[in-house]
């Protein structure tokens, strides 16, 4: 371990308020796809014969239903045992010692509140808030992989609607502001495996107001030099080395 995670270490010791952006690569660590799976996007379009961002459409769940669900049991639910890693353990036990003001995603697997966190915003959703259109009932992931077929509420027997948002759909402006001013109040704004120059950083890091932007993602990307501290690496070792006091 380097010296600019000693350095880090301190900060996080030493400080609160601390807002985390978590990104994509805390996901790939722990060996999951998400939505678009953009990492194997043409074998996708080889095995589905349409194109991942078209398959995750709202347009296209409207009208392949039966194609979509195959596509969200095989490539977005593509482990069995979706369990968090060391990256979300660690943001929990910030929450725990009342470091935490919030974290904020834009991936779906609700592992952040598996491994004991309460103050997450899923920009996106989750796949563990399928819904009933009818009745409102709320399916997890287990419901749909097990699901024969296209995933039906037990009650009404109509087709589920997935729990994170389609392409094309508007993202809840709610959850937006409350991220936003998070991001805003924030002392530390900790940003988890994605790039400043992501999607989720290019809409949170221009509330930033702070002087402890922190960056931990696997690859350096053009952008990163606007955090304050940064290294690179496997986020999972980082940030258990960050966070083992
Ligand atoms: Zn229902």
């Amino acid at each position: 371990m380097n010296n600019s995670l000693e350095t880090i270490k301190n900060i996080i010791i030493n400080n609160g308020n601390i807002v985390v952006l978590g990104g994509i690569e805390v996901m790939l660590e722990a060996g999951l796809n998400g939505v678009r799976a953009e990492h194997i996007a043409y074998d996708i379009e080889q095995k589905y014969g349409y194109p991942n961002d078209d398959i995750v459409s709202s347009l296209f769940f409207s009208r392949r239903v039966d194609i979509f669900y195959k596509y969200y049991k095989e490539i977005i639910l593509n482990k069995n045992d979706i369990q968090p890693t060391n990256v979300h353990y660690g943001v929990a036990k910030l929450e725990h010692y009342g470091k935490l003001d919030t974290v904020i995603t834009r991936m779906v697997y609700g592992l952040y509140q598996k491994a004991g966190c309460n103050k997450v915003i899923e920009l996106h959703g989750s796949v563990e808030g399928n819904r009933c259109p009818a009745c409102g009932k709320i399916f997890g992931s287990n419901y749909i992989r097990n699901a024969k077929g296209i995933p039906e509420c037990d009650v009404c027997n109509v087709p589920l609607r997935p729990g994170f948002s389609l392409l094309g759909e508007m993202i809840d402006n709610g959850k937006i502001t409350q991220a936003s001013f998070a991001v805003e109040r924030a002392n530390v704004l900790l940003i988890l495996g994605a790039p400043i120059n992501s999607t989720l950083c290019k809409y949170m890091v221009k509330y930033y107001k702070g002087d402890k932007m922190i960056l931990l993602n696997k690859d350096e990307s053009p952008g990163d030099y606007t955090a304050n501290y940064r290294a690179y690496g496997n986020v999972g070792d980082m940030f258990s080395y960050i966070m083992d006091f």
